[in-house]
């Protein structure tokens, strides 16, 4: 059996976030080894984040859609004055170009310190480890899910009320009781003079099916009037919002790799914005697991697992209450906790001052989800 020949990195799992580490890496002068089941395969979610967020070396043409205030409906019109970008997913993709690194296809049975062993016994080792494989979206996990159509900006105009995107609208015009597991709709452009209007539900353990997402969008569209046939595009979102552990030496990265917001679900954004940091790690001989995870991220992390749990009890009535008073805080306070990892005061104050001002029934809720 003929094993791969050593390089400085192997990367497991080419989506957004391996394939982002690769690219930067070999970008960098690193050698470089990649395997995913399909490497191949095109991209087709459609992935935003804040503007902020995204890293200088990322240019505008992958870009789809600027929305430079988006607005939140809670009891009543919020607009965030912070700039959100709809990334061209296609465009993204061909931008991480993987010419410079060595890509094999294949199933990853093992990923350990040494390197990575394939399903047929073959070995890819390396001086550093990646495990970029997501997280499987198992029962147990709580998960993201949506059920989206893509529609052109005239169709879709009558769900935004003049605005350019709802970021969360939270109405309860898609049919549901307060009682309820919450959904919201989020409804952005996506380029091309198209918007996509998708049911979501935040997170849930379980989260709630396509079937029930479906069912609350049609109804949704129909109390404002907007008009589908039937033959739009559909997208269907389904996701861990949790991490999973890596062996014990390798730097677990992306989804996979606990660098998803678990209340949000995002995660592309901070894949883009750390590849580097993991790199000069690479170079410099240092311990990339050490440089991605300070106390201060980690206490972050801690932090934002515990907005999970309360998400995780609210039903629609809680969620609406939660996020009015969440809309109501100046953007900066919305961003420390959206968005960053190494903010933890930010992150507590946010958290705090939302206790604080949210009813006595949604605080009950939260102390109750923290015990
Ligand atoms: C429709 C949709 C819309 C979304 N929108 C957003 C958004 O707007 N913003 C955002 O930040 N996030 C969004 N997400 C979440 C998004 O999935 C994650 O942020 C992102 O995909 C995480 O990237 P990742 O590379 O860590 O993991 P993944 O995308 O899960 O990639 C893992 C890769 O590993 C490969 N792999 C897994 N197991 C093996 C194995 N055993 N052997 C070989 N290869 C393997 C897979 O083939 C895959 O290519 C969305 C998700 C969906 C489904």
């Amino acid at each position: 059996m003929t094993h791969l020949p050593p390089t400085d990195l192997v990367v497991a799992g080419l989506g957004p976030a391996g394939r982002a580490l690769a690219f930067r890496a070999a970008a960098a002068g690193l050698s470089v080894t990649a395997v995913d089941v399909r490497p191949q395969r095109r991209w087709t979610a459609t992935y935003a984040a804040w503007a902020d967020e995204l890293p200088a070396w990322l240019p505008d043409v992958v870009v789809a859609a600027h929305i430079d205030r988006p607005a939140a409906w809670t009891t009543g019109p919020h607009v965030v004055d912070r700039a959100y970008r709809v990334l061209d997913t296609a465009g993204l993709q061909d931008f991480l170009a993987l010419d410079a690194v060595t890509v094999v296809t294949g199933r990853v049975r093992d990923v350990d310190v040494d390197g990575v062993v394939l399903g047929d016994g073959r070995r890819m080792p390396a001086r550093y480890v990646v495990d970029a494989r997501g997280v499987p979206a198992e029962p147990e996990r709580a998960q993201q899910t949506a059920f989206g159509l893509i529609v052109d900006d005239a169709t879709a105009a009558p769900a935004l009320d003049g605005h350019d995107a709802w970021f969360m609208d939270w109405r309860r015009d898609n049919g549901t009781d307060p009682d309820d597991v919450p959904s919201f709709l989020y409804a952005v452009p996506v380029g091309d003079g198209r918007t996509i209007l998708e049911e979501t539900c935040l997170v849930g353990r379980p989260a709630l099916g396509f079937g029930e997402l479906e069912r609350r969008l049609h109804i949704r569209l129909a109390a404002r009037g907007v008009r589908t046939t039937g033959d739009e595009q559909v997208e269907r979102v389904r996701f861990a919002v949790e991490g999973a552990p890596t062996a014990p030496g390798v730097i677990g990265f992306g989804a996979r790799g606990g660098l998803m917001h678990p209340a949000t679900g995002y995660a592309v954004a901070t894949a883009l914005s750390t590849a580097d940091a993991v790199i000069d790690a690479v170079r410099l001989g240092e311990d990339p697991q050490r440089v991605l995870w300070p106390v201060r991220a980690r206490s972050v992390a801690t932090l934002r697992q515990m907005g999970l749990r309360v998400l995780l009890r609210l039903d629609a009535r809680g969620a609406i209450e939660f996020f009015d008073a969440f809309f109501a805080l100046p953007v900066e306070q919305q961003r420390a906790y959206l968005s960053g990892r190494d903010d933890a005061t930010g992150v507590a104050a946010t958290m705090w001052r939302l206790f604080r001002v949210l009813p006595t029934g949604a605080r009950g809720t939260i102390l109750r989800s923290l015990r």
